[in-house]
């Protein structure tokens, strides 16, 4: 589904080049569950931020669902976000005047969607994740976990085969966390691929592969041998 190929990553201060990524090569599969784990400042954010067409690499090839993003003009990169990928991230950016549902329906909206149908595929997926009762409520009626639950929903209503989740626990109480992953753990069991940071090892124990960054480079990729293997039907 995704293959990366000599990724290089600099941001610039001046004309000064600042390397942050120096030659990411991965390969990731349909249905794959991967945790991206690294130190402060290794690069996760910045690597997440490309795997999700947000940013384009320095250098080197990324290629998703066999097209070359890589090499793509703004226009077509947004495309491939909205019709593809969905993010979560950790400071939930929710609209704070939008209520839960309308937050939900908003990708739907740049995507031509009528509204009747907004509303209805919003709700389906507020139920998915369990607050389908919070549809009219705005973020600061919210907790957390249920703020980070619209979060989820949103990056869902476009039915992309990518979910990308930026430490999506980070500000998070562990229990809330727990719930949270449940939801992910579903997401990935019906048939997305998930790509998660996390700093916590509890977490990481969640994804089938543990990718290990530091300094801009892949320090391990390490099958999760802790999950348990799907039970055989
Ligand atoms: P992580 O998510 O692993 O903590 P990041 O990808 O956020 O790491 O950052 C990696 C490095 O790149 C850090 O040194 C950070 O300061 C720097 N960096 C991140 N974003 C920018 C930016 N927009 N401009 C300049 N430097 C940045
Ligand atoms: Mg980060």
């Amino acid at each position: 589904m995704i293959h990366l190929e000599g990724i290089h990553k600099s941001y610039y201060m001046g004309k000064q080049a600042i390397p942050v990524l120096k030659g990411i090569t991965l390969d990731i599969f349909r249905n794959d569950y991967v945790a991206l784990m690294g130190p402060s400042g290794s690069g996760k954010s910045t690597l997440m931020n490309i795997l999700g067409c947000l940013d384009s690499p320095t250098m080197g090839k990324y290629i998703l669902n066999g097209q070359d993003v890589s090499k793509m003009e703004d226009d077509d990169l947004a495309t491939v976000r909205n019709k593809e990928i969905g993010f979560v991230f950790q400071q939930f950016n929710l609209l704070p005047r939008l209520t839960a549902a309308e937050n939900v329906a908003l990708p739907l909206v740049y995507a031509g969607v009528p509204k009747k149908q907004r509303i209805e595929m919003a709700l389906e997926v507020l139920n998915r994740v369990g607050l389908a009762d919070r549809s009219h409520h705005k973020p600061n009626e919210l907790s957390g976990g249920q703020c980070q639950r619209v979060a989820i929903a949103r990056a869902l209503v476009n039915n992309p085969t990518l979910i990308l989740a930026d430490e999506p626990t980070g500000n998070l109480d562990s229990k809330t966390s727990v719930e949270i992953m449940a939801i992910f753990d579903k997401i990935q069991a019906g048939g997305n691929t998930v790509i998660l940071v996390t700093h916590e090892e509890d977490i990481a124990q969640h994804a089938h592969r543990i990718v290990r960054l530091r300094d801009g480079l892949i320090e391990t990729d390490r099958v999760n041998v802790r999950q348990p293997a799907p039970a055989m039907h």
